[in-house]
């Protein structure tokens, strides 16, 4: 288990501070949370929110590009035409399309994959809940949510999507899962609140960089120069409970976009620093602060 070094009772002001300045519906054109926003349908908000939450990696800028085509290509009504395509349909759909190393096979797969769910569970939550509802855990429902995306029932020799659907069990943060059930859990106006099966208090914090960089500025998250792994995301959900014990992950998109914005560079910045509501309680601008002379 790894623990919190620092009281985060002691931090609750500075991050509620954060919540107040970035929590706001204006900031939800800067991130993929805009693509399932777009759509008026539950069903169509539900499936494209999965596309956008599988895309999510790399370059904020880069992913939203990729994500545009897939959105033309699916047009107004995503869900009901994901449940129209068979393979070759879905192969055409993806056709041409790449983001980094995942390839217009992998995109395919994940269209036939939700086909598949959405014909034979009407959506995604019923599956998630066939995992989450005997134990509560979010971990158990992402596993049964995946073994019914793939493989599909019919033969195909399309790959399966690769690294845009996780290893549910790999250790890793599960980022891109957790943001996902973020956007189909929390309903605050600013996430979509389409699941009513699972509660906020369950979700864990979709770690990502800017995230885990910032938890470690406050002390949240011990120091390291690797990346995040799943017990780190557990971690912080578990401190940020003590804050939040309804909802945690409330917090995420705050500090989220102190980093997407380019306001937390992650290093001291005399006026940057100066203007951001963790100044005070951040262990990179305390150490950039004392070792001015002022
Ligand atoms: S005080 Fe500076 S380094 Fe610390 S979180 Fe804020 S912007 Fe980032």
């Amino acid at each position: 288990m790894t623990r919190h070094p620092r009281r985060i009772r002691d931090l609750a002001v500075f991050l509620e501070a954060v919540y107040l300045r970035f929590h706001r519906s204006a900031t939800v054109s800067e991130d993929p949370l805009s693509i399932p926003s777009a759509y008026g349908d539950p069903l169509d908000r539900e499936v494209m929110g999965f596309v956008a939450s599988a895309f999510a990696f790399g370059r904020v800028s880069a992913f939203m590009a990729k994500l545009s085509c897939v959105v033309d290509r699916l047009g107004d009504h995503p869900a009901a035409r994901m449940a129209g395509l068979d393979a070759a349909g879905c192969r055409e759909v993806a056709s041409g399309l790449r983001h980094r190393f995942v390839g217009e096979d992998e995109i395919a797969s994940l269209l036939l994959g939700l086909s598949h769910v959405v014909r034979g569970s009407g959506g995604l939550e019923p599956p998630f809940l066939r995992g989450f509802g005997p134990t509560g855990d979010v971990m158990d429902g992402l596993e049964s949510l995946v073994a019914e995306l793939w493989p599909p029932p019919e033969p195909t020799d399309l790959p399966g999507p690769g690294f845009l659907v996780a290893s549910v069990r790999s250790g890793s943060p599960l980022k891109r899962f957790n943001l996902f059930l973020r956007w189909m859990v929390r309903d605050d106006g600013i996430d979509l609140g389409l699941w009513k099966g699972v509660p906020p208090s369950a979700l864990l914090i979709p770690l990502d960089t800017h995230v885990d960089r910032i938890a470690q500025h406050l002390g949240i998250l011990p120091r390291r120069r690797s990346g995040p792994r799943l017990a780190h995301a557990v971690a912080l959900t578990r401190a940020l409970r003590e804050i939040d014990p309804e909802d945690p992950a409330r917090f995420d998109f705050a500090l989220s976009h102190l980093g997407i914005s380019g306001q937390c560079r992650g290093r001291f910045h005399d006026a940057v620093c100066a203007d951001c509501p963790l100044e005070a309680a951040c262990r990179v601008a305390v150490g950039g602060v004392s070792s001015r002379s002022r």
